[in-house]
Order: structure tokens, then C-alpha cells, then sequence
């Protein structure tokens, strides 16, 4: 929600933009890391959903760590101050170069995908005469009912390793010198809301966790991964029900003394401390339809075309007529799926009205693009204000 005083200041900067609201920001961060020191889990920031300066500054400022996808995103975590030690990297596809620099970097954890990755990080580990902490991130087969888009645990998604290569993968750490084995880990999606998934999720860890330490192996982390959903429907409940989700783990989770359980959230802890906020150009009235043509586009926040993702859409403009229309809320990009949403009901609007996109702060400013030759984006926080 904005105050006028937001509102006055909005009309008086060029368009678009995100905005920023940081004291929700910090809000939330509270709140999730009261609820995971209630039991003792680890939180890591999966960084991929934000890497804002001002964003990170917040989120390493409270003390959580790092989950990295890239090399790239390895080197923002270490800039930005977060330690070494609380930096875990994941991705089906690291480099070379992306693993040597991570070893450079003594990290606290690989989040191994395939075999194959296994073997050539034990071998550019021996060439450095290091030891590499792993963990295997197991595809569990576990259904996290979400878009198909954003689901990443099922066997048919190109995410961690099968159940039935875990005998080779047991192989693969008993011969690898240079590899210390530390736990296994797993995400299955994103935007997740039905949190029953996630009981059967720790049933599924529960089980490869016994099946690791039967053979011998002493399994120290329970990386369960993030996905938790935030209501893109209601962007003012805006604190995501983090109490509820750890108790999940908490109930269902069988955790050993020596046991740490870690988390990797992304969306649920900057989701909806962001707006998109554009100024409409144009309004079309057509006969079956009317477009508002907006500033921004999904070269500014490519959700919407890239998996069909709601977005509260609001005309944060005065109203001068009382008259609400349902129009197409279109971008300038020239693709036919940039579009916000259809048939949305607004207030009657009209050229250089302000458009508030709503719940922008995960996966938003992070994929910009340049497509169209479009400026660099521009951002704007609470603290500017
Ligand atoms: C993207 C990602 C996350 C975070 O997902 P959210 O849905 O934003 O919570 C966590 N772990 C890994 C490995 C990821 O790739």
C-alpha cells in the first residue's frame, strides 16, 4: 500500500522503476528468521531471486547466508560481505571456471547435480590439493504442484540426481579423495502454497538421509531448499506464514543431533517488498477491448510472459470519475506476450496515470533485459523518500 506521500513523490520521477519498500523488507527477514531460530535451521538467501545492493545489504545484515547459482552470483555474495563459510553454490550446469573460483573461495558448499560433477570437482579439487565440501542435491520425485514451469523435483525435470543413481553416487564418494561428503539437499519448486508438499518432501529426505547413513556415510546437513509461496493475490498481507512452514520440518523432519537443517529462500523473503511502478502512455479504446498501453514492459519484469504470473495490477493515480473499465494492461515491447494482465478492472484511466505492478521483488528487476534496446533499469527505495 502507498501513502500520498509516496504516491507525490512517484509522480514527480521519470518511469518505470522499482520501488523499494525496505522497512517490510526488514520486517520480513524478522519474521523468518525468529520462526527458523525457534528450531534452530539455517537460513541461506537464494540470491537468484534479488541481488539488489540494497536488498543484499539487508538480507546479509540479519545474518543469513548465501545460495548461489552461478559463479557470478558466488562473487556478488562474497563482495557484499556475506562469509565464505555460509555460502553454498547449486546449478545443474557449473563450469570449470565456476568451480575454481568457488574453491578459491573455500565456500561452505557445492550442491552437486550430476555424477559426472561429482568427478570433475574432486579433480580440479586435487589440482588445487583441497578438499571439497559436497552435498547431492537428489531429485526426490515429488510433486510440488506449481506452475510446470517452476517445478524442479519431478524425474522428468533436468534438476539434481535420480533416486536410482544413488548406489553410483555412494561409488563416487567412497573413492574421491578430495571430496568431503557433508549432506544431502533438495528443491523442488517454486511459489509453492500448498505446504502439504512439503510433508511429503521430508518424507522423502526422512528416507535417503537413512539410506546414506545405513551404508555409513554421516550426513550433517538436511538442505530441504526454499520455493515457499507468497500471495501475489493480496500484495498487502504481505509477511508470508513462515511459522507455519518451518513447523512442517519441524514435525515431520527426522533430524539427528548432529544434524543441521538449512533452507533456501528466495521469493517468500523479498516477493512483496517490490512494485513495478509505470506511467501509461497510451489508452487504446477499441470496441471489444480497451489497452493501456504502460512505460514498462517485460523487459522490466518478464514473469507474466515468461509463465504466465499474476500480478495485483492498480492505478495509483487520483480517481477523477468514479468509473471503473476493464481493460489489457500491454507493455511498448513488440511481442504479443507482453502483457501484465487481461481484462483487468481499473479505475477509469487516462494518459500519464500511475501504474503500481504490485509484489515485484522476486524475480522482477533480476531478469531485465535489454531486448529492444530498452534503458537499464531503475530502482528506488523507502529510504529515498
Ligand atoms: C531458486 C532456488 C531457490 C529459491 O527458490 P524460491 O522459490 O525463490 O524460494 C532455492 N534453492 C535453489 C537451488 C534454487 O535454484
Amino acid at each position: 500500500m502507498f501513502s500520498d506521500k509516496d504516491i507525490a513523490h512517484f509522480s514527480n520521477l521519470e518511469t518505470p522503476f522499482y520501488y523499494y519498500d525496505l522497512n517490510l523488507l526488514k520486517e520480513t527477514l524478522k519474521a523468518c528468521n525468529n520462526a527458523a531460530n525457534a528450531y534452530n535451521f539455517h537460513v541461506h538467501y537464494a540470491m537468484k531471486a534479488n541481488f539488489n545492493d540494497k536488498v543484499l545489504k539487508e538480507i546479509k545484515a540479519i545474518g543469513f547466508g548465501a545460495d548461489c547459482v552461478s559463479g557470478g552470483e558466488v562473487k556478488k555474495a562474497i563482495e557484499t560481505g556475506f562469509t565464505n563459510g555460509k555460502v553454498v553454490f547449486a546449478g545443474v550446469g557449473k563450469s570449470d571456471k565456476e568451480i575454481n573460483y568457488a574453491l578459491d573461495q573455500d565456500i561452505f558448499c557445492f550442491n552437486v547435480e550430476s555424477l559426472q560433477e561429482l568427478q570433475v570437482i574432486n579433480e580440479l579439487a586435487e589440482k588445487k590439493q583441497k578438499i571439497a565440501k559436497v552435498a547431492i542435491r537428489i531429485n526426490p520425485n515429488v510433486d510440488a504442484h506449481t506452475h510446470a514451469n517452476i517445478t524442479t523435483g519431478l524425474d522428468e525435470n533436468k534438476f539434481g540426481i535420480n533416486s536410482w543413481d544413488m548406489p553410483a553416487c555412494a561409488d563416487i564418494l567412497n573413492i574421491s579423495a578430495n571430496l568431503e561428503f557433508v549432506g544431502i539437499h533438495f528443491h523442488i519448486g517454486s511459489q509453492i502454497t500448498n505446504l502439504d508438499v512439503y510433508k511429503n518432501l521430508c518424507v522423502r529426505v526422512n528416507e535417503f538421509a537413512a539410506w546414506f547413513e545405513d551404508k555409513g556415510f554421516k550426513i550433517k546437513i538436511l538442505n530441504v531448499g526454499g520455493g515457499l509461496g507468497i500471495d501475489y493475490h493480496h500484495p498487502n498481507a504481505q509477511i508470508p506464514a513462515f511459522e507455519a512452514y518451518f513447523k512442517i520440518f519441524a514435525d515431520f523432519l527426522e533430524v539427528k543431533p548432529y544434524q543441521e537443517v538449512h533452507f533456501e529462500l528466495g521469493r517468500a523473503l523479498v516477493g512483496q517488498s517490490s512494485s513495478l511502478i509505470s506511467r501509461v502512455l497510451y489508452v487504446k479504446n477499441g470496441k471489444k477491448k480497451n489497452f493501456i498501453v504502460l512505460d514498462a514492459g517485460m523487459t522490466e519484469l518478464m514473469r507474466p510472459a515468461l509463465y504466465q504470473a499474476y500480478h495485483q495490477i492498480e492505478n495509483i493515480s487520483p480517481s477523477t470519475t468514479g468509473v471503473t473499465v476493464k481493460y489489457d494492461v500491454v507493455g511498448p515491447i513488440c511481442e504479443s506476450t507482453d502483457c501484465f494482465g487481461k481484462e483487468v478492472a481499473l479505475q477509469e484511466t487516462f494518459r500519464n496515470d500511475l501504474i503500481a505492478i504490485r509484489s515485484t521483488g522476486a524475480y522482477g528487476e533480476v531478469m531485465a533485459s535489454k531486448y529492444n534496446l530498452r534503458d537499464a533499469i531503475v530502482t528506488v527505495t523507502s529510504d529515498d523518500i
